[in-house]
């Protein structure tokens, strides 16, 4: 008898043969069910096979974020760091009213960041 894998959707680890008309896994804890087949063995199958792609998917999703996550945090930096290199080769007065605008522009973008 093969070991069925956790849920994909609530993690838990104990699920259940069911036999109806057609054999299926069902998570006892969200009533996620696994594809409908004939056989427990093939029922069991079915379950582990979509656990795996399930987390496999979920990975990949998380990858992508961090991913845009690392872009955008990039992408603030290089704006931050052209910001002082401009301040930099200013007269102070000058810098002085910029470094106020840009102080006053990001706090609105801190603040609409927030409401999202
Ligand atoms: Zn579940």
């Amino acid at each position: 008898m093969s070991e069925l894998k956790p849920c994909p959707f609530c993690g838990k680890q104990v699920g259940k043969v069911t036999q109806h008309t057609h054999t299926f896994v069902k998570c006892e804890k969200c009533t996620a069910k696994g594809p409908h087949v004939s056989g427990a063995k093939l029922a069991r199958e079915a379950w582990n096979t979509r656990a795996e792609s399930s987390s496999e998917a979920d990975a990949m999703a998380s990858a992508a974020l961090i991913a845009r996550q690392d872009a955008e945090l990039q992408r603030l930096r290089d704006a931050a760091q052209k910001v002082v290199t401009e301040i930099d080769q200013m007269p102070p007065s000058m810098a002085a009213g910029i470094l106020c605008n840009e102080i006053l522009e990001l706090k609105s973008a801190l603040q609409q960041g927030v409401g999202r």
